[in-house]
């Protein structure tokens, strides 16, 4: 059965993207949070991306107010009863999502497919409050969502081939390339892009370089479109620090282990740009500083690119993803001009 309609639970940064993703392409789209406050966040969020293309001229006014249209607003998770598919994306916290799932399977009808847009919890784990197993997916969009082109699909042993099918040519329809892939800590993306940004907090940490040594250099060298900590501010600082616990946790490797420059921003309330403050502060518009120091940038740019590579080149070793697959994901999901496997080939390495 084709889906038609489509639930989002949870309308914070990813939230409020996926259902813009779904509305922007004809999709009536139920957007569900906790309380009216958080509701009504998701919804001026929403609205102002949809003006800002009005204003960029990708649309006109009439098409974003179709867009606007296919909207319900609701903090009733019974209104999702009707769904075809549900994409949660709320906060990145087991429980949360236990709690979340439990009644997603109460109230959605049996037929609706549940996923979730979780960075690097077990989808198998979120799975198995439900009575629905083989009904749920992980369906991981980039930020922003409706700009991102790429998707990771991930099944677990227990999820239906037919449901799989169905979520991965739904994303591709609406332009999305789509990596299918088992269920393992961080997918592809998380998982390289997490350890780099926490090398990169590690070389903070350990006075290697400044705050903004360390982003000119990924910056101007790597032609990366901003910086590890910027990035990181992006992100957020809560959010990279629980997909860092999570797979340390399951992979045990140093790599993962947050570093101590992150998690005490995040101790202090500091949470990157959606608090105003992370290792840089967003009271002002942030510009990004130019080149001060090129040898020192340089030594930064080979010893985070380097171990990234590597972590790249372990990550095929294993057969969990493709090269295509991995470049794909670091191009279309966080905006890298080339792919690991495209920089290497470029060094002719392998
Ligand atoms: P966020 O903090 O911006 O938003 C979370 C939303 O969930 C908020 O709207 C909050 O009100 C809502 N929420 C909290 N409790 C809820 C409940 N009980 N029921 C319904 N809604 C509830 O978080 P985010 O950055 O949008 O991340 C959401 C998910 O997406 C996480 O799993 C995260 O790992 C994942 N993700 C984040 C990014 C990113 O760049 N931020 C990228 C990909 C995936």
């Amino acid at each position: 059965m084709a889906v038609q309609r489509i639930g989002v639970v949870g309308l914070g940064i990813m939230g409020a993207g996926i259902a813009e993703v779904w509305a922007r392409s004809g999709y009536p789209v139920v957007g569900v949070a906790e309380s009216a406050d958080a509701v009504e966040m998701g919804r001026a969020k929403f609205a102002s991306s949809v003006d800002r293309s009005v204003a960029k001229g990708r649309i006109d006014q009439s098409t974003a107010d179709e867009i606007n249209a296919r909207m319900t607003w609701s903090q009733d998770f019974a209104d999702l009863h009707d769904c075809d598919l549900v994409i949660e994306a709320a906060p990145e916290l087991m429980n949360l999502k236990h709690q979340i799932f439990t009644e997603l399977d109460h109230h959605v009808k049996d037929s609706g497919i549940l996923a979730t847009n979780t960075s690097s919890l077990s989808v198998t784990d979120i799975a198995a409050v439900t009575n629905r197993r083989d009904r749920v997916v992980g369906m991981h969009f980039f930020n922003p969502a409706p700009v991102q082109k790429f998707v990771e699909v991930i099944a677990t042993a227990e999820s239906n081939v037919e449901v799989v099918d169905e979520v991965a040519r739904l994303a591709e329809s609406v332009g999305k390339y789509v990596a299918r892939l088992a269920d393992a800590p961080g997918f592809i993306v998380n998982h390289l892009l997490l350890a780099y940004i926490n090398h990169a907090v590690t070389l903070l940490d350990e006075g290697v370089a400044r705050r903004e040594e360390i982003d000119a250099a990924m910056r101007t060298r790597a032609k990366y479109p901003m910086g590890p900590l910027e990035l990181a501010d992006l992100i957020g600082l809560d959010t990279c620090v629980e997909i860092l616990k999570t797979i340390h946790a399951s992979m045990g490797s140093e790599r993962f282990a947050p570093a101590a420059g992150m998690v005490e921003l995040l101790a202090q309330g500091h949470k990157g740009r959606k608090s105003g403050q992370g290792f840089y502060g967003y009271s002002q518009k942030h510009v990004p500083a130019e080149s001060s120091n090129p040898d020192l940038e340089a030594h930064v740019y080979e010893v985070l690119e380097d171990a990234y590579l590597a972590d790249a080149r372990a990550m095929r070793d294993s057969g969990y993803a493709s090269e295509q697959d991995i470049d794909n994901g670091m191009k279309l999901g966080c905006g890298l001009p080339e792919g690991p496997f495209e920089v290497m080939a470029r060094n002719g390495a392998s």
